[in-house]
């Protein structure tokens, strides 16, 4: 490809509506264009990435064992019905109408199209295992589309569905989804590791996702060094908080007191009061699936609003509004509390760490006052003790005592046990070997292709562009005549080398463009080209050309060897990236 014919819009400016530094780049270096938020449009080079992405994903799904095929995006709701996420997915469904005034959805997933399918043709035992996949767009009506491409309306996605007899088999299915995974961004050139990950309502523990270390990604995930503990925090667990929960018996009973204008765990917790906030019962009225729920936590400890809907199997939950609580416990915020009675039919979710708590301070649930010595196992009726508190860093690990980190990162992919939750709604059975119909054990699978095109970004980058992974790049050598006039010596051994490397299978772009060294040199490096042949007067008189690897130091080679060197040094960068392969 010549520069000059190629479409390459590259900014010198930074996008001011662009916020981290992968989307200013994805726009800069001429990859991509806004058309409305959350959609964009591919330009040529960002289509080649694009392109390069999918590839990878389809040449390990395929070694994988796993199945191409292409489902619609219009998706009839019926089968949305079906399977219950009509209303479950209701805030992302994107959902329309044909001019017969029939609904049609667009599809954010397809787990609905490809278990019917299976419904229909998967009959017996000896046709599994089985894995689908496909690489297509979605949809999904985010309610903050963001940072480019990370969070959009419209991306495109991978997605994979196994489908198995036994649950062993099904755990086979996953182990190499896994395993295809770790594969697919080592040769992306991409760090990622997986995190254990929150199952919701649907439970077990076989769920990771694959996530990029990055102070922009919107998880946080909580790790241990020393034994490789990973989970997002939506699921993490530790030992506990660092200071233990009061506990010591008092004998006391409860006794109510005066606190004029406390409403929050920091002012009890100030003078004149100086009830620590870890000897405090936070109190939070919550309605789950339209009902309202009572969660009690230690006053230092925040709510995991994801293990809330794992616990309560909901599929929605919310704070309840201060007269949502008034009709609740008869309080407003600040000043409820759990010892009054409660409604029988409110359900009081504790957090393991106030189990045998003892000396406890909480809301009298009448404005103004609050009540001390409350031991939880005499004083309130909890009707289920479970883990709801968010992990912090520091505290311990589980398996080693060691102090737990919690970091940002980009959620890219994602692998999922099911089970049998859609094949049972959606009727997928099959006959086994005794003659008896089950239904298929199944997991999904999901990358976020697009995302993880902007994520290599994110971590490949330095302060002149994107340093793109060889594996990935647009064109792997740019070469860059510092003269372009026909007859000169740059532009023909340019000429000469692009004919050298391409019949070598190198992807090549050669930058005839008329303009200043500096100017091409600059727009390379925005866009990233892994590799550079700078060929200049200069140089070429001493018998040499200029080696650039982007983002590293520059190496004079013979003109004779300019060739070879360049072929060899992108082959060595592809076996590198793709071991298996080389
Ligand atoms: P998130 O928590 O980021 O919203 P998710 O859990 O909803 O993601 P999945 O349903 O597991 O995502 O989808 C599989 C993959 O698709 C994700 O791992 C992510 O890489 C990608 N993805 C999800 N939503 C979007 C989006 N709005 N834009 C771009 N990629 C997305
Ligand atoms: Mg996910």
């Amino acid at each position: 490809m010549r520069w000059s014919q190629a479409f390459i819009p590259t900014l010198k400016e930074v996008p001011s509506d662009a916020e981290i530094v992968s989307h200013q780049l994805l726009l800069r270096a001429g990859l991509i264009r806004k058309l409305a938020g959350g959609l964009y449009t591919f330009l040529p080079m960002g289509v080649r990435v694009l392109r390069k992405v999918e590839a990878i994903v389809r040449e390990e799904m395929n070694r994988a064992g796993a199945q191409e095929v292409l489902m619609p995006a219009l998706q009839p709701p019926e089968i949305w019905q079906a399977s219950g996420r009509y209303e479950t997915a209701r805030d992302v469904l994107f959902k329309l109408k044909d001019s017969a005034q029939r609904e049609w959805v667009l599809s954010p997933t397809a787990e609905e199209v490809i278990t019917t399918l299976a419904a229909a043709e998967l009959n017996s035992y000896r046709q599994m295992p089985v894995n689908f996949y496909q690489i297509s767009v979605k949809f999904r009506d985010e309610i903050r589309p963001r940072f480019g491409l990370m969070r959009a309306k419209e991306f495109y996605m991978k997605d994979a569905y196994s489908f198995d007899a036994t649950d062993e088999g099904a755990m086979a299915s996953y182990r190499r989804m896994f395993d295809a995974y770790g594969r697919i961004f080592a040769r992306c050139g991409l760090q990622a590791f997986p995190v254990e990950a929150d199952t919701g309502v649907i439970g077990g523990n076989h769920s990771h996702e694959f996530m990029v270390p990055a102070d922009t990604g919107e998880n946080d995930v909580v790790y241990c060094e020393t034994s490789g503990y990973a989970a997002n925090i939506e699921k993490a667990a530790s030992r506990g908080p660092e200071v233990p929960t009061p506990k010591d018996r008092t004998g006391e009973a409860p006794e109510t007191f005066a606190t004029p204008g406390v409403v929050t765990i920091d002012s009890l917790a100030a003078a004149p009061y100086s009830v620590p906030a870890h000897g405090q019962i936070k109190t939070l009225v919550y309605i789950v699936d339209s009902k309202p729920v009572l969660i009690l936590l230690r006053g230092d400890d925040l709510l995991n609003e994801a293990k809330l809907m794992a616990r309560t199997g909901a599929t929605h939950a919310r704070p309840a509004t201060p007269e949502e609580c008034v009709q609740t416990l008869g309080a407003r915020p600040g000043s409820l509390g759990a010892v009054a009675r409660i409604p029988q039919d409110v359900p009081v979710y504790a957090d393991e760490q106030l189990r045998g708590a003892r000396g406890m301070t909480t809301g009298a649930n009448e404005d103004g006052f609050h009540l001390r010595h409350v031991e939880i196992e005499r004083d309130i009726r909890v009707s289920h003790w479970v883990d709801l508190r968010t992990v912090r860093a520091g505290e311990a690990d589980i398996a080693t005592g060691q102090p737990l980190k919690i970091r940002r990162a980009i959620e890219v992919g994602h692998v999922f046990k099911l089970g049998t939750k859609y094949s049972e709604k959606l009727n997928a059975t099959f006959l086994g070997e005794t003659g008896q119909r089950h239904p298929c054990v199944m997991g999904c699978y999901g990358i976020g292709v697009t995302r993880t095109l902007q994520a290599i970004i994110e971590q490949c980058h330095d302060k002149d562009g994107i340093v793109w992974p060889t594996s990935v790049a647009p064109f792997e050598v740019c070469l860059t005549p510092l003269t372009v006039t026909p007859g000169s010596a740059p532009r023909e051994l340019a000429d000469r080398l692009y004919a050298d490397l391409t019949a070598a299978g190198i992807e090549v772009i050669l930058d005839d463009r008329d303009e200043r060294p500096g100017v091409k040199f600059k727009d390379s490096e925005l866009v990233g080209f892994p590799l550079r042949l700078n060929l200049g007067e200069k140089s070429l008189a001493k018998g040499e050309v200029e080696l650039k690897p982007r983002g590293r130091n520059v190496e004079m080679v013979p003109i004779a060897e300019a060739a070879a060197r360049a072929i060899a040094w992108v082959q060595a960068e592809r076996a590198r990236l793709n071991p298996a392969k080389a």
